[in-house]
């Protein structure tokens, strides 16, 4: 088996793809169970490659990771576990942790072992993150955890949570939390799936009641947690930004969805993922060549308004493109560009509203229709263009999302407003005052 500090570091674009395409010949095979396969492709560096060696990566840049698991795709072999150990607690641990918890923690999510979620919000704390009231009290070598969160992606998959807790309320808001490790499976958490408009159950509530952490799984310190907090979401911002794009076939990892044991093949066909795979596919808006297609098939294509809409849509996704690539360069050439991953947060809200209004009028009444379950598609198969209305469909209830979650629309365009354009902010005595003595809600 390969150990990660064996894992060679590779110097240029060309040498990556040749060298994944050389490694997946010679390793991939369908009859691998998951966790085999998994395991080969995460202690080999290719599950994310744009960790650090050190973490189990390569230490790529971003286009160079696109490459991989383009090539990963196109190869036809299974992608690396989907979810949010591998968008965000990877690198968060990786940026923050210890050599200890990168081996504790990042090895089983490039393998694929464990599920997680982020354990963020709260029903007072959304926007306003750094008001969150969930409380760690120190007991010994543990800390007691009392409070709920909500919204919590596939927190009923999850075998870890991403816990953001209250350390101490005696300082002002930003200053007295703590980031940590939460294990799922314990007496004192309680997951209650939330049903969405879209008939799937992503999201849910949690609440924890005496739930316990032990010190060691506290991430980059003792009320630190702000500062690790806007690691994991600027990991969150630049992911869907990039819209999940290049993520071919996946399964769902962590012990709870019970797909590890099953063969690697057997999810090498469109969409078996189950929720990881389904998050992935919403995450990529429909580009405007599907859109084309329908309206040929239905004569939407020869309406002004609809030819305009897909103008449009192929713009806003070409201005995506160019700033990516513009950031790409800046890199490069060791320069940021401030503000850019809140504006291509910004853009995905735009493409996927767009997409969902131009999509529904291409449509047309058969757009309305939608199957809550598996089992009620029967008749809408029978339609003309059954699979790719009803992917319209999808979508067009999934996009209020996106302008939502990762931080709203309008805190995009306050941080760009504050932190690019330096206007003032609004008045507030929340970075002095103790967060024991702010007015809270109800
Ligand atoms: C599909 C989905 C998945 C999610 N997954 C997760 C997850 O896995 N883990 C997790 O922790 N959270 C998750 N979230 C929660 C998400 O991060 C929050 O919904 C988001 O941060 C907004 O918080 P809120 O819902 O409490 O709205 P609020 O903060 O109450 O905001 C309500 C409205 O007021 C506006 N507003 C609030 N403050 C300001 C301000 N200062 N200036 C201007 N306008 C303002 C907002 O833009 C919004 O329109 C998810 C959300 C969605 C929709």
């Amino acid at each position: 088996m390969t150990k990660v500090e064996d894992a060679p570091k590779v110097e240029s674009s060309e040498s990556i793809v040749e060298e994944i395409r050389a490694w997946l010949k010679e390793n991939w095979d369908p009859k691998l169970t998951v966790a085999e396969w998994w395991e080969r492709l995460g202690l080999a560096g290719w599950s994310s490659p744009t960790l650090p060696v050190n973490a189990y990566g390569r230490g790529l840049s971003r286009s160079d990771a696109l490459s991989v698991s383009r090539e990963i795709a196109s190869f036809g072999a299974l992608g690396p576990p989907g979810g949010l150990g591998l968008l965000l607690a990877a690198p968060t641990i990786a940026t923050h942790g210890t050599q200890e918890q990168i081996d504790l923690y990042v090895r089983g999510i490039v393998t694929g072992q464990q599920g997680w979620c982020q354990l963020f919000s709260e029903p007072g704390a959304g926007s306003d993150l750094a008001g969150l009231s969930t409380r760690a009290v120190k007991d010994g070598d543990e800390w007691v955890i009392n409070g709920q969160k909500v919204w919590t992606s596939l927190g009923q998959f999850a075998d870890l949570g991403m816990l953001l807790a209250r350390t101490d309320p005696e300082v002002p808001k930003h200053q007295g939390i703590t980031w940590m490790v939460l294990d799922m499976h314990q007496a004192g958490v309680e997951v209650r799936p939330l049903r969405e408009m879209t008939g799937n159950a992503l999201f849910n509530e949690v609440f924890m009641t005496d739930a316990h952490v032990p010190d060691s799984a506290v991430i980059g310190g003792l009320n630190n947690g702000w500062a690790v907090a806007n690691t994991t979401l600027a990991f969150e911002r630049a992911g869907l930004g990039a819209g999940g794009g290049g993520a071919g076939f996946s399964a769902m990892p962590g012990t709870v969805a019970e797909q590890l044991g099953r063969k690697a093949g057997e999810f090498v066909t469109p969409r078996t993922g189950g929720p990881a795979g389904d998050m992935a596919a919403m995450l990529s808006p429909m580009g405007p060549s599907a859109m084309i297609a329908l309206a040929r098939q239905t004569g939407k294509d020869k309406d002004p308004v609809v030819r305009q809409g897909l103008a449009r849509l192929h713009t806003l996704g070409e201005v995506a493109r160019f700033n990516t690539e513009r950031m790409k360069a800046a890199r490069a050439a060791g320069r940021d560009i401030p503000g850019l991953a809140n504006i291509a947060k910004l853009t995905m809200s735009d493409i996927m509203r767009l997409s969902r209004d131009l999509g529904l009028s291409i449509a047309g009444a058969q757009g309305t229709l939608h199957a809550y379950t598996q089992d009620a598609r029967g008749p809408l198969d029978g339609l003309p263009n059954s699979g790719l209305v009803s992917s319209i469909t999808g979508l067009a209830l999934h996009a209020q999302a996106p302008p939502i979650y990762g931080g709203t629309d309008q805190i995009q365009r306050n941080i760009i407003g504050e932190r690019v354009l330096g206007l003032p902010k609004e008045p507030s005595n929340d970075r002095t005052a103790p967060f024991s003595e702010l007015p809270k809600n109800g």
